[in-house]
């Protein structure tokens, strides 16, 4: 019997099946961690706020609920007692997701900077002759072309099979961070126009800023990395 309630799940009330981690005995901490299987409409199962988000919304995220919500044992996936590991390992994957969108979104404030810088006149010529503009253009460039390689990077590792949490967090963390930084150049390039809604600088802006927290805060992941780091010792 599943009891209790969780904020912040994308795709809430529009997937068809979800995966429930929850304690099945709490004494064993980690290992007393199962994951479900559950399906929309189960009895006991609800849904709760959809939130109204700063960035990236075009993704529904809301809160789960669950009251007295009957799942049967062939629901578990793995094993009892498996969930803490399926989670890691999922977060794992998850993360080099996030540092692909936040390469994405780091490219696309490179491309229609670029576009936007050649064609603004000011002072009688584009705004891309003027350093201080093609500095933040080659900013950029250098970054994304760093976060695509670590993320690469991360995902050879994932694909070969074996150990690729620390890259994976240290992918996810510098892309999101460069996404972040991209955008701020992006609207400052575009000038007032990038204050406005008409201008696509002003929605990476935001959904870049959703990166930091998503599957993990930024702190979270240099907590990783480090922890990965101490732990393999002097290369
Ligand atoms: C758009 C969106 C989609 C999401 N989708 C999902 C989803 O599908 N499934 C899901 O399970 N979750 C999802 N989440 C939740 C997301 O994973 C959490 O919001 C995120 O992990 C941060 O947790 P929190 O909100 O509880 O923040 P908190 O943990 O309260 O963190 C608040 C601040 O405290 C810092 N902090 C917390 N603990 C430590 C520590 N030990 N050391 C140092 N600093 C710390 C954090 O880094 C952060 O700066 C989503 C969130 C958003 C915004």
């Amino acid at each position: 019997m599943l009891n209790g309630k969780k904020a912040f799940i994308t795709n809430a009330a529009v997937a068809d099946i979800y995966v429930v981690f929850a304690y099945t005995d709490r004494s064993k901490k980690r290992e007393g961690m199962s994951a479900f299987i559950i399906e929309k409409g189960t009895q006991g199962f609800s849904f709760a706020k959809i939130e109204n988000l700063l960035g990236m919304r075009g993704c529904v995220v809301g809160g789960l609920v669950f009251r007295d919500c009957r799942v049967p044992e062939e629901n578990i996936l793995g094993s009892e007692g498996d969930g803490f590991r399926i989670a890691m390992a999922t977060l794992d994957r998850d993360r080099i997701a996030m540092s692909s969108i936040g390469t994405g979104i780091a490219q696309a404030c490179l491309d229609v900077s670029k576009n936007y810088a050649k064609e603004r006149k000011q002072f009688s010529q584009p705004i891309a002759n003027f350093q201080a503009v093609q500095f933040m253009l080659a900013d950029m460039a250098m970054e994304v072309e760093a976060a695509r390689l670590l993320t690469y990077k991360a995902a050879y590792l994932a694909d070969k099979g074996g150990k690729f949490t620390k890259e994976a967090s240290m992918a996810k963390l510098y892309a999101s961070e460069v996404a972040q930084r991209a955008a701020i150049n992006a609207v400052q390039i575009h000038g007032g126009y990038g204050c406005t809604k008409e201008c696509p600088a002003e929605r990476f802006f935001r959904d870049a800023r959703i990166l930091s927290i998503v599957v993990g805060t930024s702190e979270i992941q240099r907590m990783v990395i480090a922890r990965e780091e101490l732990r393999s010792g002097s290369d």
